[in-house]
């Protein structure tokens, strides 16, 4: 997995299980980073970015990124998942039921 992530995300570990914080700048409760050479507006977000970059997956227009652990700073590649808008509201309205649950939930078996 070798991708170039900037200087501030140099040396860390993207490999591990853990949750991974964002050390950069924060909007709404998720990492952002700024688009080299567009200026101070121009963001991203940070936890996508990172997605793509880590997997080499495109997240698909439209798509929302499930953070499975819950951790909206997190940046853990493997604590996200791609979801179509569609299946994201179905999570949200089952994890509010407390139907849903996922494997990195604190406590989980499995
Ligand atoms: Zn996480």
């Amino acid at each position: 997995m070798e991708f170039e992530l900037g200087p501030r995300l140099k040396g860390i570990d993207l490999k591990g299980d853990k949750c991974v914080m964002w050390p950069g700048a924060m909007r709404n409760g998720y990492g952002v980073k700024k688009i080299p050479g567009k200026g101070d507006n121009s963001t991203i977000n940070a936890h996508r970015y990172v997605y793509e970059k880590a997997t080499g997956k495109k997240i698909p227009k439209g798509w929302h990124i499930d953070h499975t652990c819950r951790n909206r700073r997190c940046i853990n590649p493997k604590h996200m998942e791609p979801v179509s808008p569609k299946e994201n509201m179905m999570r949200r309205s089952s994890a509010k039921k407390g139907e849903y649950k996922h494997k990195y939930y604190k406590g989980e078996a499995n």
